[in-house]
This record gives structure tokens, sequence and C-alpha cells, in this order.
């Protein structure tokens, strides 16, 4: 196994694993350990070349670095990816490599789930280091943080209608909520239980007509719905949704979901203010899973009670960003972004004086 280090400025270590043996090719990035060790998912992608796959682990990784710092997490921002083909290159050898390589790093960087990444193939890398987070909770972990993002999600969305209404009240609040899978159709049932009215649409028909006859939830077509007036437009499927042609007919107060990614880019925060639509910028509205992945790392291990109460935050985060925005005048994702660069100073004023 052969691992060697990539110089990229603004990264405390990026590496990359060679082995023959398993046919292993990775790469880890560790951006920013400030606030603690670096927790991010692992992902495995047919990328066109490692420039590719350099460029997504640095660009996530980062990404994770603010999410984390603006979740109160007490973790950096980290990931790795493997290059190679989910549907055909997956064995246990290779794994176990990547084990080896997560192990490596000595503990600045901890794996956890991520795109086209399962328990199995965790659980055979956790074989080689004890740096992977998510497994399940049989085995002690923190198990599928898909409920914990929707409740989070549900905490962020009263911080949304205090700033919409004064009131956190959902009562008789109509949410579309786009992608009803393993977040999205969690947070539609919890919304309806705290009196929403709640739309739902996806390209799933058989979900949709699933949960209409269990709860009741009014369908909206997929093909269009941006176009559907209501309180909250809660994207919870797919990223860049949110973009020049569908701003312009948004009929929503609020744009506020799950999903990664939505704005297509991230000067639409600020089309969407000019429209006088608020925006929750993702990474803090859908931290709930990696909020509970950490609770892993805290001292006594996991514990969902507290796991449930540091979810609570993203609404007290929330805030903080609608505050921010109001009084920098500034969008609301430059606004998360200054809270995460806050957080990011005060840690490094506490290390400098620890
Ligand atoms: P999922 O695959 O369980 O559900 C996604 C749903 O969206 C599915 O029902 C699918 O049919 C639907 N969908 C996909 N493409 C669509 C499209 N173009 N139009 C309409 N519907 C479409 O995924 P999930 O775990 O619920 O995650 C949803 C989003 O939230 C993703 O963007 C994910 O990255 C993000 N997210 C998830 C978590 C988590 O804990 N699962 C955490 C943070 C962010």
């Amino acid at each position: 196994m052969e691992i060697t280090d990539i110089q990229v400025e603004g990264y405390e270590k990026v590496v990359r694993c060679r082995d023959q043996a398993s046919g292993l090719h990775a790469l880890i990035a560790v951006h920013n350990t400030t606030l603690g060790p670096a927790l991010g998912g692992m992902r495995m992608l047919s990328y066109a070349s490692e420039d590719e796959a350099l460029f997504d682990v640095l660009r996530l990784s980062k990404g994770m670095t603010f999410k984390s710092a603006v979740a109160d997490t007490g973790l950096g921002g980290g990931k790795s990816v493997i290059i190679g083909n989910p549907e055909t290159d997956k064995t246990p050898e290779l794994f176990r490599a990547m084990g080896q390589f997560v192990e490596s790093v000595g503990g600045k960087y901890i794996t956890a789930e991520d795109m086209n990444i399962g328990i199995p193939d965790l659980d055979i890398v956790r074989g080689e280091t004890r740096w992977v987070t998510g497994l399940s909770r049989e085995s002690g972990s923190s198990g599928n943080p898909s409920p914990y993002t929707a409740h989070g999600c549900l905490f962020g969305l009263r911080a949304v209608l205090e700033e919409l209404d004064g009131s956190g009240d959902f009562t008789d609040k109509h949410v579309l909520v786009q992608g009803v899978g393993a977040v999205g159709g969690r947070l539609a049932v919890l919304l309806k239980e705290a009196g929403a009215r709640v739309s739902i649409c996806d390209i799933n028909a058989t979900t949709v007509q699933a949960l209409h006859e269990e709860y009741g939830f009014e369908v909206v077509e997929d093909d269009g719905h941006h176009k559907v007036a209501c309180d909250i437009y809660s994207p919870c499927a797919r990223g860049a949704g949110i973009n020049d042609e569908t701003i312009p007919e948004l009929r929503c107060r609020a744009v506020a979901g799950c999903a990664n990614n939505q704005l297509l880019d991230p000067g639409h925060a600020a089309a969407l203010r000019a429209r006088g639509i608020l925006y929750a910028p993702d990474y803090v509205l859908n931290a709930g899973g990696i909020i509970n992945v950490s609770v892993e790392l805290m001292p006594g291990g996991y514990d969902e009670a507290v796991a449930m109460e540091q979810i609570g935050k993203i609404y007290d985060n929330l805030k903080r960003v609608f505050d921010i925005s109001r009084e920098d005048d500034v969008p609301t994702n430059e606004a998360a972004k200054r809270l995460a660069e806050q957080r990011l100073e005060a840690g490094r004023a506490e290390r400098a004086g620890a």
C-alpha cells in the first residue's frame, strides 16, 4: 500500500492511497480540525480521473467544516472518496484496505456513510480502524441518520415560521415537501403531527400514493411543483432545484428543506432574498444526521436523548443565521458562512489561549 501526501493550500492534510493488492485508489481530505477531528462521509464513484475525485473531496471536506461549525458539534471537516465503480468494484479486500488508509490518518479523519457506501461496507472498514461512525444501533453506534435529519428539519422550520410570522405554530401553515424518501417522508409526518397542512410530491408515484392513503397528505404533480402556492417549500429530493428558471415562478414565502445543494449557484440566495423569500441554508437545516453521529464521539458514547437535545440546536443556529442576515444585510447563505467563521475564530482563539 502506497500512501502519499498531496499539498493543497488551505487544507490540513490531503492523502492519496494506491494499493495494488486490493485495487484501492482513494483520497482523504482533512480540511480543518480547529473545532475537533474531521468527520465526513466516504463516497464511492466512477470518477473519470483522480483530478475529478480530488476536486470533489476538497469541495466536500471544506463544506463539512462549515456544516459542523454551524451545527456546533465540536468536529472539523473532512471527507474521503474511493475511485471506482460501486456496482462492480466493491470487495472485502477493497474496504479492508480503505480501513487501513483511514487508520493511517491517526484519528484526524473519522469516516461515515455517504454516496454508494452502506453499513456492510463500513462494517468491513471498522475491522481495520475505530475511526468509523454511523454503524448499526445494535453495534452501539448511532444507526440510520435519516429520522434525525427529519427531526432537525422540523426544529429548523419552527425558526423559519418565527422569522416569517413571529410565531412557530404550524397550525394550518401549508408546507410542500418535495421528495418523500427517508427524510422527506418522515418530515411530512412530523409536520402533520405538528398541525401543518402538508402537500407532497415525488417522482416515485407509488411512495406518494402510499403516504397519501396512510396520512391523507395532499398530492401535487412533481412536474412544476415549485409553482404551488404555500408557506414553506421544502425540497427534500435532489439539489439545484432553486435556479434562474424556478425562482421567478416560486409562490412560497420560504424555501427550507433537507436536500443538499438546493441552490444551483450561491448567488441564488440573493435572488430569493430579492423576491422576499426566506431561504434556510440547506446545510444548517439538514445537520440532524451529523449531529446524531457526533454524539457517538462524546465521552459517554451514543445516547438518543442527548442526540435529540443536541439536534434541537438547529433551531438556535437558524435563528442566529437569520439574525446575522438582518443585522449585516446579507443573504442567509452568507450569514451561515459568517456564523461558521465566527465559531472557527472562537475555536482558534481558545486553542491559542490553552
Ligand atoms: P432518499 O433517496 O431516501 O429520498 C429521496 C426521495 O426523492 C425519493 O423518494 C425519490 O424518489 C425522490 N426523488 C429523487 N429525485 C427526484 C426528483 N427529481 N423529483 C422528485 N423527487 C425525486 O434520500 P434521503 O435520505 O431522504 O435524502 C434526501 C435529500 O436530503 C438528499 O438530497 C440528501 O443528500 C439530503 N440529506 C439527507 C440526509 C439523511 O440523513 N438521509 C442528511 C443530510 C442531507
